[in-house]
């Protein structure tokens, strides 16, 4: 295993180019996606309370409305669990149809969630989720192996449970005696 200072290091890199191949790749895409994650039909939206009061305009305070979704007579997409609020089955409220865009993109109101997705760093790997139809792993790990250069190795997996969860880990190359 690397030394703490190499693995932040990379760490760092791969967000870096996670970041990179976003703005590249996949931000360009989203406008003419047939799919938008924005409308929450596959994925769930993991928000806190200000995230909620703010964007489903919310008068009333957070034990009425709590109460409220506990009776379901809240939003029907919310659902509450262990003070985090998850949104599913409608179209985000910040998200603008016409345009397949974020109105608050770029405020500190956006999910880091949001940001995240699809392609993220994670304790050292890269994940890449393949529910966003502009991944193309292939590209993307040309896009790491540029990046890294050739001392670095890239293995991919699926995860068990959600296959569309692609893990790029990166090892370091062994040393070769010539
Ligand atoms: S699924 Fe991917 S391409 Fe489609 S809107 Fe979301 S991030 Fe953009
Ligand atoms: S906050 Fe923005 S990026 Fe996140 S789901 Fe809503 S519209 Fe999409």
């Amino acid at each position: 295993m690397p030394p703490p200072n190499a693995r932040r290091l990379l760490a760092k890199e791969l967000a870096a180019a996670a970041a990179a191949y976003q703005t590249a790749e996949i931000i360009p895409h989203c406008p003419g996606c047939s799919q938008p994650c924005c409308k929450l039909e596959t994925l769930v939206l993991d928000l806190e309370w200000k995230q909620i009061k703010t964007l489903w305009h919310l008068q009333e305070s957070r034990p009425t409305f709590d109460k409220a979704l506990s009776c379901g007579k809240g939003p029907e997409e919310i659902r509450e669990s262990g003070g985090r609020y998850y949104v599913h089955g409608k179209p985000c409220p910040a998200y603008d149809d016409a345009h397949g865009s974020c109105r608050i993109y770029g405020q500190h109101l956006k999910p880091v969630g949001c940001t995240d997705f699809p392609v993220y760093e994670d304790q050292g790997d890269l994940i890449a989720d393949l529910r966003c139809e502009a991944v193309d792993l292939k590209a993307l790990k040309a896009r790491i192996a540029t990046t890294l250069g050739p001392a670095f190795r890239i293995t991919q997996s699926a995860d068990d449970e959600f296959p569309f969860l692609v893990t790029l880990s990166i090892k370091k190359q062994g040393n070769r005696r010539s």
